[in-house]
């Protein structure tokens, strides 16, 4: 069965996200795990982390992709920022724990003029102070589209980052096809190639989730404006080539795309009326 979802508003808490995502066609989804902008997160509810657990079960939702603040820097060369990012994201670790076993992706952030190769070493710094052996979470590396001094925008640096992180079981990657091909991967002409290469750099075990996103710019354009599922320069027949790759086809797909919560609906139902795997 096709794993698909998309971002929910996390303002009315688990359970209301998790009737949407039932109304809407999804069997898993992505939340921000405070306000996208930072700062103070509310007050986890036990119960209504535990009635949202009871309805997962009954319908299913499961490989949840959280996502932290992407304001968060956690390779600033403002050592504040990097602070604030390790204990935004060490406070997220304990409340993703209320709904345990799924993921959170984080994005690797801006180098500010450091330069990629400190900030990777600064990403991994940050990952092997924040993960622990008690965790049930895997924090997911999201990739990016290079736009300003953004790290994570070739597999050749995530590797470098995966490869510096001592707890490699608390870590894997998010491959977002938006920022892939902003960044210069031919997700549309050339899945195969894409991940062979993603295979021979950062390794497919790693892959543990997909931003199905189309968009709005060239390949490598290095911009990062997410499109409506076929409306944009991937298209709809190269994102349903992805969903259904025999490497990629059992994992969580989260749309990003610029719509509210009935134009993913429709999405979500295009998207499984192409998928041709069979459970
Ligand atoms: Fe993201
Ligand atoms: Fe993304
Ligand atoms: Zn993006």
């Amino acid at each position: 069965m096709l794993k698909i979802g998309c971002h929910l508003s996390a303002s009315d808490g688990y359970l209301a996200m998790g009737k949407t995502a039932v109304r809407i066609g999804a069997n898993t989804f992505a939340f921000f795990t405070r306000n996208p902008r930072g700062g103070a997160a509310k007050q986890i509810k036990e119960a209504d982390a535990a009635a949202f657990l009871s309805l997962a079960k009954e319908e299913g939702l499961s490989m949840l992709v959280a996502h932290s603040p992407y304001t968060l820097n956690p390779c600033s060369s403002d050592a504040h920022l990097r602070e604030f990012a390790k204990n935004t994201m060490r406070d997220d670790l304990v409340r993703m724990e209320y709904t345990p076993g799924n993921y959170y992706n984080f994005h690797p952030g801006c180098h500010t003029g450091q330069g990629a190769e400190a900030g990777i070493s600064e990403v991994a710094e940050l990952l092997n102070e924040i993960l622990t052996p008690e965790q049930s979470t895997v924090v997911l590396i999201e990739t990016m589209s290079g736009k300003g001094s953004e790290i994570g925008k070739t597999f050749q640096e995530i590797r470098e980052i995966l490869d510096r992180v001592e707890r490699k079981e608390k870590v894997g990657v998010c491959l977002d096809t938006c920022h892939i091909w902003d960044a210069g991967y031919d997700v549309r002409d050339d899945l195969n190639g894409v991940l062979d290469e993603f295979d021979a750099v950062i390794g497919l075990s790693n892959l543990r989730a997909i931003h199905l996103n189309d968009s709005m710019n060239e390949k490598g354009a290095k911009k990062d404006r997410h499109a409506k599922i076929g409306e944009g320069k991937i298209g709809m027949e190269a994102l349903v080539r992805v969903i259904n790759h025999e490497k990629l086809h059992a994992l969580p797909f989260i749309l990003e795309t610029p719509t509210d919560d009935d134009g993913h609906k429709i999405e979500i139902e295009k998207l499984k009326n192409t998928y041709t795997w069979k459970s």
